[in-house]
């Protein structure tokens, strides 16, 4: 049996595109839901300061997914019961999400290609 080009099957358990996760509930009462968990990045002050000593709400972060730099305190944050999910504000993409359990904070900032802190002078 001759072998082709291998198709992609259904079956197929690959992580899905990072695009993906600019998507949102639509419609009215989604966007409400959305705009009512919706802050600024300085809502998420007290979380971040739990691992990192600086408040890194003064610090930059790059998009992973459109290459953005913007300083953390605009990010928009979605906080809820399950954790912070930090998005950027031109692409809605992941930057940073953040959970905590009784024993642990995780962070997760695979959505950023860089963080930069200043300095003291
Ligand atoms: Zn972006």
């Amino acid at each position: 049996m001759k072998q082709g080009p291998r198709k992609s099957s259904p079956q197929k358990t690959k992580r899905p595109p990072r695009k993906s996760l600019k998507s949102w509930p639509q419609g009215a009462a989604g966007e409400r839901l959305v705009d009512a968990l919706r802050v600024d990045g300085n809502a998420a002050a007290g979380i971040l300061s739990e691992l990192f000593v600086p408040d890194l709400t003064a610090g930059r972060a790059k998009c992973a997914s459109c290459g953005v730099t913007r300083t953390i305190g605009v990010l928009l944050v979605y906080a809820h019961g399950m954790g912070t999910v930090m998005r950027c504000p031109e692409c809605n993409g992941v930057i940073m999400r953040i959970a905590r359990t009784p024993t642990h904070v995780w962070l997760d900032a695979t959505g950023a290609d860089s963080i930069v802190i200043s300095l003291p002078a």
